[in-house]
């Protein structure tokens, strides 16, 4: 036999999401433990997979079953569908086993024809009422099951004639057309259908209803639902479930209405009702936007009986499913019914305030409050918003690179932005840039936040973006951006010009005209609790990004074990360092010259580094040794040859610009990130990192003698070959001893490694031997291993994932198939050799919740990643230990 289905909303409970979709799934609980639920049924989602594979067939058996339980809803509403003179009207509604609002369809007010219509009035219901509700179904119907063989008819055509109707009776409120006109209007709409495809709407109840079913099933892969599930990664196969419920009217007059509400502020999570109704309206209208809804708090001056037991009705959802609940809900004649009820979406600060007060209400555990939130989310708790209920105006949208919001005028190159911003005059300016690079550092420490044409979600605007929590929209292609006129046009001819405001939705990926109020994070008292309760569940550690003792200080006030990655190439950069850096390079094959330049270095170094392992007081520091190549540091080949030449031809001075450019071609190579850096550039110039290690051991030297503790990790880069380590760490270790007794202080230093070269990986169980620690350096494993140019990949990845090719990006979250079977194996190998090394991970998926989770599971001892993301991560950590996601989407 078949299995059954069709289930009576008494015959299932929310366990069953799987089948009965959420919406069928509460339905039938809503109804089992006693609430106002109008009598229904649902068939399976197993049908809708079964539609499908029999070439859109509904299966045979499933009229019997429909059948029975219509006649048990009739039996219970005392009403007959397709009975004149006492007629049941259904309702059929989509609902999958996760929310999609509003993507698939409904259609309303099944069951009622001509003759039913006719009758109904004759029996003495309101005329208006009735042709409304026909109106709405020959619409509806029309709209979802025939648009299909026939495109020409949409929804829009039929209010087109309703509008056209309210014209010539010179009346724009739809309540103002009579019962007399409406029945005209539905005659009309039954002739304009029959013009347009040749279809007669079907008068039998039964037609009407399997048409309604199968087109339900056929929404399930109209394009917006396809759409919003690539979005939402839901996946395509689970099909979605159809509701059949008997209709309440909360269009019959002004003791009727019709409402959505969450059991809490789903903005900010008081615990209080929050939403919107309408009285005297059917479902949509409050959607539609038609009427300007009431707040829900008027309901109880209007209503007060009404509003008590809605009150009530909500604490029994909440007790029950001990959770915020969203709820549509119709009044019918001063009676309340309850149509649907689900989890409700809800921002990250709300969701940690709900988590928080049900632990204090008794309502659920620590542990599970510690699931209830997704890591993601506390990025809204972290950063500033645009100002709740904020109208704006959005000009252009690109990639959510930084979240949170800024507001500034337009400047158009990064040293004006330096210049004008924060330290310098201290104006809110946002950076507009065709794309970035080190250079602009500058300008975008100085921005509140940046927008840039090019780059993807790992561009570096990106990554320095998420690293200090600088608010950026990157890759915008919607703009073009002329730097030399400094100003950007978006798609549509709107020209920004420099000092014109615009602000940043960051974490939408908006570009906005004009300013925006934004508000500060807060860090509120229940964020803490919340975070302490995670940390009680974690066993992996987490550590923080970070160069400068600035950045470490922030890390650690949220919640930071220690510092994973330290740049040391960032402190190259800064203003006072770079010309020393320029002048090394520019004659670096001169010994002396090399060496003046690093005496001088060091004096810098030695103090950055005191300054970091101050403020860690005591936690570790993991301090990779340089290694980008060194004409990164050299000003961008194509525009130094070009101001050269301008130079030139106008006869002006060239000064040492002509230096510097013989230089920088002679280290221009095809490759960069396959050249000279890493380990290579320190066995080809080996004073640089003699010189870090001094300045890494001497700051911690500093602090141990002040008292203070110092733990320095010293990491080499890029090693796919024991020797490079070997070679390096020989030479590293003879400045290490030396600078130890110099200094006549113990440091418990170590040497480690980065795994970031697939050959490294491979041959793990080798360098084991030579190095105390592992840090995967997961951004270069994922470009190595897949051969994607992590700076170039965005053309194609954005392709690949849409056409799902991919399942993702792997540069956001860790490839567990691919990179992740290198790291495991680099694991294993590791351990057989050196039972007890420390292994990390350092690249920017450390802060990405399912890489986290994955590297929890594969045994990591710690992640890594910016300050701001390094709650995300303990969240994602604890959760992983618990071995639960955050709630259901
Ligand atoms: P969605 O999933 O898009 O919210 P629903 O299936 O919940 O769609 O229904 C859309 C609208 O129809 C809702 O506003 C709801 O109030 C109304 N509705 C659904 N079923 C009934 C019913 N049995 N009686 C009255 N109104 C209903
Ligand atoms: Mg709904
Ligand atoms: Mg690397």
């Amino acid at each position: 036999m078949a299995n059954k289905r069709v289930y009576l909303f008494r015959e299932g409970d929310k366990s069953q999401r799987d089948l009965l979709g959420g919406k069928g799934a509460n339905l039938a609980e809503m109804t089992n433990i006693g609430l106002p639920v109008p009598p229904g049924f649902t068939i399976t989602t197993e049908v809708c997979t079964e539609y499908y594979a029999t070439g859109k067939q509904l299966p045979e058996g499933l009229y019997a079953e429909m059948e029975a339980a219509i006649t048990d809803i009739e039996a219970s509403e005392g009403k007959k569908l397709g009975d004149p003179t006492n007629p049941l009207l259904l309702s059929v509604r989509s609902g999958a086993k996760f929310s999609m609002p509003g993507m698939m369809d409904t259609v309303l007010n099944l069951g009622l024809n001509d003759e039913v219509a006719a009758a109904m009035v004759a029996a003495g219901a309101d005329k208006r009422f009735i042709y409304d509700s026909y109106r709405r179904l020959i619409m509806m119907l029309s709209d979802v099951a025939f648009s299909d063989k026939n495109h020409a008819i949409s929804k829009h055509g039929f209010e087109k004639l309703f509008y056209d109707l309210k014209a010539k009776l010179g009346v724009s409120n739809d309540l103002d057309v009579t019962g007399d006109q409406l029945e005209q209007l539905c005659m009309d709409y039954i002739k304009y259908l029959k013009d347009l495809s040749g279809i007669d709407f079907p008068q039998d109840s039964r037609v009407q209803l399997k048409e309604a079913v199968e087109a339900v099933f056929r929404s399930w892969n109209n394009d917006r639902a396809i759409i919003y599930r690539r979005r939402e990664k839901i996946d395509d196969a689970i099909g979605t479930a159809v509701n059949v419920q008997a209709m309440v009217f909360g269009n019959m007059g002004d003791d009727c209405g019709t409402g959505v509400a969450f059991t809490r502020n789903a903005a900010n999570g008081e615990n209080h009702v929050f939403g919107e109704y309408l009285m005297n309206a059917q479902g949509e209208d409050v959607v539609a936007g038609v009427r300007t809804p009431m707040p829900i708090s008027e309901l109880e001056a209007q209503n007060p009986a009404i509003y008590a037991e809605f009150d009530k009705t909500c604490k029994i959802l909440e007790d029950h499913y001990k959770d915020m609940q969203d709820i549509e809900f119709t009044i019918e004649r001063n009676k309340l019914y309850i149509l649907q009820c689900r989890s409700g979406k809800r921002t990250g600060t709300a969701a940690v305030k709900i988590a928080v007060d049900m632990v204090a209400e008794g309502r659920i555990s620590k542990q599970e409050a510690v699931t209830r939130v997704a890591p993601d989310l506390l990025n809204q708790v972290l950063l500033p918003v645009i100002a709740p209920g904020t109208k704006y105006e959005t000009i252009a949208k690109g990639l959510p690179a930084g979240p949170g919001a800024a507001t500034g005028i337009a400047i158009f190159d990064a040293h004006r932005a330096a210049e004008l911003g924060k330290g310098g005059q201290g104006q809110r300016v946002i950076l507009v840039r065709a794309d970035t690079s080190p250079d602009d550092l500058g300008g975008m420490l100085a921005a509140q936040g940046v927008l840039t044409e090019r780059g993807g979600m790992t561009s570096h605007a990106a990554l320095v973006a998420r690293g200090f929590g600088i608010p950026t929209v990157a890759g915008c292609s919607e703009i073009s951006v002329d730097a030399t006129n400094r100003q950007f046009t978006t798609k549509d001819g709107r020209v920004v010009k420099e000092g014109d405001f615009i602000s940043l939705n960051g974490t939408q990926g908006e570009v906005i005209i004009g300013q925006v109020p934004v508000e500060d994070a807060k860090m509120t008292g229940d964020f803490g609790t919340f975070m302490g309760w995670a940390d009680e569940f974690r066993t992996m550690g987490v550590r923080t990004n970070a160069d400068t003792p600035g950045d470490v200080a922030k890390a650690i006030a949220l919640g930071a074990e220690g510092v994973g990655l330290c740049r040391t190439e960032h402190m190259f950069f800064e203003e006072d360092r770079r010309p020393i850096v320029v002048n090394m390079i520019l004659d670096i094959d001169n010994a002396e010259t090399r060496k003046a330049a690093l005496a001088k270095l060091l004096e810098f170094q030695r103090e950055d580094f005191r300054g970091i392992f101050a403020a860690l007081n005591g936690l570790p520091a993991t301090i990779r040794l340089i290694d980008p190549p060194l004409h990164e540091f050299l000003p961008n080949l194509v525009e130094l040859t070009a101001e050269v030449a301008t130079l030139e031809a106008t006869g002006k001075p060239v000064g040492d610009k002509e230096r510097i450019l013989k230089a920088a071609e002679s280290m221009h190579e095809i490759n960069p990130m396959l050249g000279l850096r890493g380990c290579r550039l320190s066995i080809v110039y080996p004073e640089i990192v003699e010189m870090q290690t001094r300045a890494i051991l001497e700051g911690a030297a500093a602090v141990i003698k002040a008292g203070g503790k110092a733990v320095p990790e010293i990491m080499i880069p890029l090693v796919g070959h024991v020797n490079e380590l070997k070679v390096v760490k020989a030479a590293l270790e003879a400045t290490a001893k030396a600078v130890v007794e110099e200094q006549g202080v113990e440091i418990p230093y170590s040497f480690g490694t980065m795994i970031e070269v697939p050959r490294g990986a491979l041959t793990a169980d080798e360098i084991a031997v030579e190095a105390e620690f592992f840090s995967f350096g997961t951004n270069d494993l994922t470009q190595m291993t897949f051969g994607f140019s992590r700076d170039d990949s965005d053309k194609f990845l954005k392709p690949y994932v849409e056409q799902k090719i991919l399942p993702g990006d792997p540069f956001e979250s860790i490839d567990q198939t691919g990179v992740g079977l290198l790291m495991e194996m680099a694991i294993e190998k590791a351990k057989k050799v050196r039972p007890n090394i420390k292994l990390g991970i350092c690249g920017e998926h450390g802060g990405e919740p399912e890489s986290v989770k994955y590297c929890h599971k594969i045994g990591l001892n710690y992640v890594s990643c910016s300050p701001f993301r390094v709650p995300i991560a303990r969240l994602a950590a604890a959760q992983a230990a618990i071995g639960k996601g955050a709630a259901d989407k």
